[in-house]
């Protein structure tokens, strides 16, 4: 993530921005890049979810931090199965497959989410990687 002077905000900082939901600002020009990411929104219960069995008062916390976790888990940017995202997670694959279809979403920060084969096509096994957002 660049800030708008120019700096570059390391992926280590976002991390920590996501882990602990604070609002980071830039060390170079103190503006609140960091707090104005969708993704940190998103973990902070500002933008809102939906979804079939959606009930607000339960899930929007729930989802936020949800979403929080599966982005932490994949901002180094390597290829990960669900199965190992659940493994650092914790999370039900159901739910991480739903977190990255979001992650996807434009409210959600435009990220670009990859997928592929892990191993023999044949054996159904799938792995994903996030890349930073499509920028318009
Ligand atoms: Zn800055």
């Amino acid at each position: 993530m660049t800030c708008r002077c120019g700096k570059t905000i390391p992926d280590s900082i976002i991390k920590l921005a996501v882990d602990t939901g604070r609002n980071l600002r830039c060390s170079t020009c103190g503006h609140g890049t960091l707090a104005s990411s969708p993704i940190l929104k998103a973990v902070g219960g500002a933008i809102k979810f939906n979804g079939s069995n959606y009930d607000p008062a339960h899930d929007q916390k729930r989802l936020s931090k949800q979403i929080g976790r599966v982005y932490g888990a994949m901002i180094d940017g390597g290829w990960l199965t669900l199965d190992e995202i659940h493994q650092v997670t914790g999370d039900p694959q159901a739910s991480i497959s739903a977190q990255l279809r979001h992650l996807r979403k434009e409210r959600f920060g435009s990220y670009s989410v990859e997928k592929r084969h892990r191993g023999e096509k044949s054996h159904g096994l799938y792995e994903y990687r996030l890349l930073a957002p499509v920028t318009p």
